[in-house]
């Protein structure tokens, strides 16, 4: 299936729930039609007051240029949303795709039986996963 933005909503709405313990403060979701990265959660970055910055005005966007099985879709979304947990939480992880994304991955791979992965690539009409490894930025 192609994303749409009723699709996206419902599913941040119950994934929120189960996944996340209703803790997801509502992110403006957007279609986008990016050809190389599946999904992405923006954010601009500003200077606190004293020291460190801080992550504001976030959004997650997922492309309508791949079609995909359903679950697959769900898990693209799932992957945005914890960049989008660790930011909006201000937490500092250690890479984009650090330890503290890959235990969160983990766990709800594990828990709940899901195939999120840490980078996709699309190439030949075909999804292939990054589970392991630094990754590309692909799919950030
Ligand atoms: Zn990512």
């Amino acid at each position: 299936m192609i994303a749409t933005l009723p699709f996206l909503q419902s599913r941040f709405e119950s994934f929120n729930e189960v996944f996340f313990g209703g803790q997801l403060p509502p992110v403006p979701l957007k279609l986008g039609h990016a050809t190389r990265s599946l999904g992405a959660c923006t954010y601009k970055k500003r200077r606190k007051l004293f020291r460190g910055v801080e992550y504001y005005d976030f959004r997650i966007r997922i492309s309508t240029r791949f079609d995909l099985p359903e679950n697959e879709l769900e898990d693209i979304l799932l992957h945005e949303m914890i960049h989008y947990q660790i930011l909006v939480n201000q937490w500092n992880d250690t890479s984009a795709h650090g330890r503290m994304f890959r235990a969160r991955m983990k766990e709800i791979n594990e828990k709940y039986g899901r195939g999120i992965a840490v980078s996709y690539r699309f190439r030949n009409g075909k999804l292939s996963r990054t589970v392991r490894g630094k990754g590309a930025p692909a799919g950030s």
